[in-house]
């Protein structure tokens, strides 16, 4: 089933609630590939009803950004989420998410602080933004997103909790291809030879994960990584960086770490993290 007004979304929706069945909502911007599938998947376990949401959402990107090449595959997509068990796919136009007028946007809080915000500054006030109406129209029990996109994951975490928004937020681990590849919708821009280099970032931040518990120079090993990526075949680094798992804040040796990193492979944008241990 099909939704693409907010109308017809909720008369989908009420009687579930009605019937207190449980609702788990799984946002994404389409292009779906197996991470989508396995957050689709881990969702059916969790809830009775799971209503998939597709919106290339336009306020996240700046105006040089990739919004107009970004992949649309809405046939493909909807049989890979009738396959996988979807009660009912979301797809409202950007006119109905954003009717003329619509002007209250969220501002995120400070797991938006640097990494991400420092390259794409407009990002998470858009990501925050759609994510409260995605959850304020489909009224999910339970929200789930990907560790693939971390500070994302931590930034709809904290607005949930600031906001006192009555839905739980559950993450889910990163899908890779054989080779250690985040499998992401972006990947399709990749050429050959960049999709053979690719792996060398989850490969290298690994690495930087294996050595930060002990390490004495966290600053000189990050510029070392960086280095070696460069010297991968990778064009540049936005960054890579070692952050409390947590909060976002300050990495301590005796917490729970994330090791972040986007860097740009040719023209295409590529981020990936991994944990570190304590
Ligand atoms: P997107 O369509 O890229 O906005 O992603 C929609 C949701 O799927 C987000 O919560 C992503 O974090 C998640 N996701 C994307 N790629 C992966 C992956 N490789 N593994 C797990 N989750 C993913």
């Amino acid at each position: 089933m099909v939704a693409r007004e907010v109308e017809s979304l909720r008369h989908a929706v009420t009687p579930w609630r009605r019937a207190g069945q449980r609702i788990a909502l799984v946002p994404t911007m389409g292009a779906l590939h197996d991470g989508h599938r396995a957050l689709v998947g881990h969702a059916r376990t969790l809830a009775d009803h799971v209503v998939v949401s597709i919106f290339v959402n336009p306020t996240q990107f700046a105006p040089h950004e990739d919004l107009d090449r970004y992949p649309r595959q809405e046939a493909r997509d909807l049989a890979i989420l009738t396959e996988a068990g979807a009660s009912l796919v979301w797809m409202p136009a950007v006119g109905t998410m954003y009717p003329e007028g619509c002007s209250t946007r969220i501002s995120p809080g400070t797991a938006a602080d640097g990494l991400e915000t420092d390259h794409r500054p407009h990002f998470f006030g858009g990501v925050a933004s759609v994510v409260a109406k995605l959850l304020n129209q489909v009224t999910p029990d339970i929200a789930l997103f990907g560790e693939k996109d971390y500070q994302q994951l931590c930034v709809v975490r904290q607005m949930v909790q600031d906001l006192d928004m009555n839905v739980e937020i559950l993450g889910h681990p990163t899908v890779r291809e054989a080779d250690g590849l985040a499998l992401s919708s972006r990947n399709a821009y990749l050429r050959e030879e960049e999709r053979q280099i690719a792996p060398a970032l989850f490969e290298i931040i690994s690495q930087v994960a294996r050595q930060a518990p002990t390490t004495r120079d966290l600053a000189g090993m990050r510029t070392d990584a960086a280095s070696q990526l460069l010297s991968r075949g990778f064009a540049s680094v936005d960054y890579i960086d070692v952050r409390d798992a947590a909060t976002l804040g300050p990495y301590r040796p005796d917490r729970t770490g994330r090791v972040l990193a986007a860097a740009w492979l040719g023209r295409t944008r590529l981020i990936d993290n991994v944990a570190v241990g304590v």
